[in-house]
C-alpha cells in the first residue's frame, strides 16, 4: 500500500522541520506523497520538492489559509498552487505583514503582564516571514519565563487569554477563490477540531473543492463523519498529520496516512481544473 501526508508545515512557518528535515522523516514513515502546507506562504516549496524529487516522493505544493465565513473561522488548505501565481503572493505577504506585527503587539501584551521577552528574541527564533504564536510561545520557554509551550498558550496565548492577538482572516469565499484563481484546489483543514460542520454547506457554495477527513486530531467516529459529509456534497477527501516537528515532544507525521487512492482523485481534479495550454492543439 501507499500513502501520502497532505497536512505539513516547516520552519517557513510554524514547524520546527527544515524542507529536508521533513522529508527524511517522510523517508523514515515510507510516505508515497506529500504537501508542504505552511501557513501564509508557499516559500518551502522549493526546497521541498527538490527534497521530494531527490527521495523518490511526489510532491504537491500548497499552503493553509485563515478565513471566516458566518463570524467562525476555518482554516483552508490550498493544493497543486501555482507557487509564482502574483495575485497569491501578493495576497499572502499582507497577511505576513500582519502576522509580524501581531507578534510586536503580543510581546507588548506580554511586557504589559510583566513579562520581558525581547520582540527581537521572537523573530530571531522565528527566522521566517510567517511568525506565529508558537513562535512566541518557544520563545517565553527559551528565554525561562514559563516552563512549557502549553503554558504559554494556556495562560497567555489562546483566544479570550490577555496576551491572544487576533490574526488577519479573508472571507471563505474570497479565500477559495484565491487558491481557484492559483490553479489550486481549496480544501477545508481539520473540520473536527472546532466542530463547526454548519459552515461546510456554504463553503460548498463558494467552491470548496474538498475536505480533510483524516487528521491527527480526529477520531475514528469522526473521519466517518467528515466522509459522510465528502460523499453529501460530492467534496475529494484529503488527510494529514499536521506535523509541526518537535513543537510536540514527537513529530506527527506518520501518524496518518492518507490512501494513495485520494491523492489520485485530488491530482486529477487539479488537472481537470488547468486551462488547457495556450497553443497546445497547434
Ligand atoms: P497562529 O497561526 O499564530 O494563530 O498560531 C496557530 C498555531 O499555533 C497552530 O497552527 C498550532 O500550530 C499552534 N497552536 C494553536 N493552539 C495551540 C495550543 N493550545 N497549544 C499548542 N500549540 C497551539
Ligand atoms: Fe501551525
Ligand atoms: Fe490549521
Ligand atoms: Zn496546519
Amino acid at each position: 500500500m501507499k500513502y501520502a501526508d497532505l497536512h505539513l508545515h516547516t520552519r517557513y512557518s510554524d514547524g520546527t522541520f527544515t524542507p529536508e528535515e521533513l522529508v527524511a522523516e517522510a523517508v523514515q514513515h515510507s510516505l508515497s506523497a506529500l504537501a508542504l502546507t505552511d501557513h501564509d506562504t508557499v516559500e518551502g516549496c522549493a526546497d521541498t520538492a527538490r527534497a521530494c524529487a531527490a527521495a523518490g516522493i511526489t510532491f504537491i505544493t500548497g499552503t493553509e489559509l485563515t478565513a471566516e465565513i458566518d463570524d467562525t473561522e476555518v482554516h483552508l488548505l490550498g493544493y497543486f498552487l501555482d507557487t509564482a501565481n502574483e495575485r497569491l503572493l501578493t495576497e499572502i505577504t499582507k497577511f505576513q505583514t500582519v502576522r509580524q506585527q501581531r507578534i510586536h503587539e503580543m510581546v507588548a501584551r506580554l511586557n504589559a503582564l510583566g513579562l520581558p521577552l525581547q520582540v527581537e528574541a521572537v523573530f530571531a527564533l522565528a527566522n521566517c516571514r510567517s511568525p506565529g504564536r508558537p513562535h512566541v510561545a518557544r520563545a517565553l520557554v527559551k528565554a525561562g519565563l514559563i516552563n512549557h509551550l502549553d503554558e504559554a498558550f494556556d495562560r497567555f496565548l489562546k483566544k479570550g487569554r490577555p496576551a491572544w492577538v487576533p490574526k488577519a482572516r479573508m472571507s471563505a469565499p474570497e479565500s477559495i477563490q484565491l487558491i481557484h484563481q492559483a490553479g489550486g484546489l481549496a480544501v477545508m483543514a481539520h473540520p473536527g477540531l472546532n466542530r463547526t460542520d454548519d459552515i461546510i454547506p456554504g463553503l460548498v457554495a463558494a467552491g470548496l473543492d474538498g475536505i480533510e477527513c483524516f487528521h491527527t486530531k480526529h477520531s475514528t467516529l469522526m473521519s466517518e463523519r467528515y466522509l459522510g459529509f465528502a460523499d453529501q456534497f460530492h467534496l475529494l477527501v484529503t488527510g494529514g498529520s499536521d506535523c509541526h516537528g518537535y513543537s510536540k515532544a514527537r513529530p506527527l507525521i506518520g501518524t496518518v496516512k492518507l490512501p494513495y487512492e485520494y491523492v489520485e482523485k485530488l491530482t486529477a481534479a487539479a488537472l481537470a481544473r488547468r486551462p488547457a495550454a495556450p497553443g497546445a492543439n497547434g
